[in-house]
This record gives structure tokens, sequence and C-alpha cells, in this order.
């Protein structure tokens, strides 16, 4: 068969399920794939025959897809902030609002170390709290590679992989297996960050069926009573595991702002700011611990 003539069963096959643009682009990423040719070099080799064996991997792709795996789970890898993590079905897969909680702190921590360089003789430590595919950590150790990075979940499958990920991508992190609502530790942090399960069940309705079907509901959800659980916790585990001056960055759900930020108020936290994401919609806080 050759590479058009799949492109255009493909992209009918995928009909009901995706729109024109999103087929014809999910084509591309899977034949990119099993045939180690770049998108502008797919472009032009539409005439070309596909080998037995390859068709017989991109139609199997193509069922996959119908059954509604995301791309990232069934090519294995996720690109997030430059760098591309391995994902399966024990992580979330990295999503682009969190790419630009990612972005705020390694600005501060690069205005901070402009300001700071000359007299601050330790390293930032910096701790992450339900890390998943671990691309937040990984992903600021790499681009902060002076700071000493660790990174928390109470998923050992997912520690598998965020392990995985910080291998490949060549970055030192201290991986801790724990339960954040029942967690003491030693250390103190400069910055603790965090993306916890945040989704209420009266959300579901608004979500992808491929998001409902083949994500971790262990990094989605929390009960409509207590939403606001883990940032509960994780703001109480901060004011006594933050260093004087230190920083907590949440990435929040859209409708709990807010709530979010008088929460954080009413547990002492100081200089409180909310930012949307690229949608416009309230999607992160960093919050201060006064310097005592
Ligand atoms: N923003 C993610 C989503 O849509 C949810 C992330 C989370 O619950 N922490 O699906």
């Amino acid at each position: 068969m050759k590479i058009g003539a799949l492109e255009e069963h493909y992209k009918l096959e995928l009909v009901p399920f995706y729109d024109s643009e999103e087929a014809k682009w999910l084509f591309s990423l899977a034949a990119e794939q099993v045939l180690n040719l770049s998108r502008s070099k797919l472009m032009m080799a539409k005439d070309m025959e596909i080998n037995f064996i390859d068709q017989q991997k991109l139609l199997s792709i193509l069922n996959d897809l119908q059954i509604g795996k995301p791309i990232q789970h069934i090519l294995a890898e996720a690109h997030f902030y430059g760098l591309v993590f391995n994902v399966d079905e024990n992580v979330l897969i990295p999503r682009p609002e969190t790419e630009e909680l990612v972005e705020w702190i390694i600005s501060d921590c690069n205005k901070w170390l402009a300001v700071d360089s000359l007299t601050s003789s330790e390293k930032p430590s910096i701790l992450d709290i339900g890390t998943g595919s671990g691309c937040i950590p990984i992903t600021l150790k790499k681009h902060l590679p002076y700071a000493k990075v660790s990174s928390l979940d109470i998923s050992p499958e997912a520690i598998i992989v965020a392990k995985q990920n910080a291998r490949q991508i060549g970055v030192e992190i201290n991986f801790i297996e724990a339960d954040i609502l029942h967690f003491k530790y030693e250390e103190k942090f400069d910055i603790i960050v965090s993306n916890p399960p945040y989704i209420r069940d009266l959300e579901k309705a608004e979500m992808h069926h491929n998001v409902l079907l083949h994500e971790p509901h262990l990094a989605l959800f929390v009960s409509d009573d207590n939403p606001l659980l883990f940032y509960k916790a994780i703001a109480a585990f901060a004011k006594t595991n933050l260093k004087p001056g230190g920083q907590l960055y949440f990435e929040i759900n859209e409708y709990l702002g807010k709530e979010t930020i008088e929460m954080l108020e009413d547990k002492g936290f100081i200089n409180i700011e909310l930012r949307q994401d690229m949608q416009g919609k309230d999607r992160m806080v960093k919050a201060g611990l006064d310097v005592r």
C-alpha cells in the first residue's frame, strides 16, 4: 500500500472520533514513528510503498486510536517543555498548562539567582509533590541545574516511570515514595510545587472520554465534598517544611481559585498571586511564607 492511500484510510476511519485536522496530525505522528520519516519527508512521500510489517504496525495504532487510547500512550512518549517523557497508564500525560507553571518557577528562580548569586552559597532546594511522569521536577532540574530537586509520589508505578525519565533525560532527582496526607520529613525546601488531583465528580461531564478511560484516576479526581483535600495537606506540610522566605506553587482547578487563595490566607501564607493559563482560566497560585 502507498503512504497516501493509507493516510486516506486512516483519516476516514478516525472521522467518528476526531476532526479532520486531528486525524491528519495523528497519522503523521504514527507514520513518523513507524517509518522513521520526518513530517516534511512524509508529505513528499505519498507515493512511497509501505512494507507489510510497517503497514500492520500503522493499522494496529489506528485500532488503538479508535478505542480512544491517547496517542501519547500508544507512542509511549509525551512532549513537555522541549523534553520527551515516557508515559503509560500509571501517570498523567503532561499538560501544556503545567508547562506554564514550570515556566513561572524557572523565571522566578533565575531572577532570584541574578539578585542573590553573590551572597547565596546554598543551592536552592525544590520538592514536587505528586510527581507522576516526573515532568515538573525533571524539567526544573534540567533548566536549573544548580538546584537540588526532590520528587514525591504515592504510586510506586509512577515512581518507576519518573525514575526512567530522569535517567533518560540525564538529571539527578531524589525520589520519595510516600502519601502526602501522612508525610513527615526533616528536610526543608526553598520551593514546594504541586499539581495534585483537582477534578471533582461534577466536572467529569466536561472531560474527554480518552482522559476518563485511559488516564489514572488517582492523579485526577477528588471528592466533591473536599476538593481542596490535597491543597490543604500540602499547605500544612509547606508551613513546616518551607524555609523562611520560601515559596509554594500550585496548579489549581479553574473553578476553585478563590477557595484556594482563602485557604492559603487562613493558613498564614502571604503575597498570594493567582495566574491564568493560556486559555484565560485561573490555573496557578503562588504563595510565600513570611521571613522570620
Ligand atoms: N488539567 C488536568 C486535566 O485536565 C488535571 C490535572 C489534575 O487533576 N491535577 O485533565
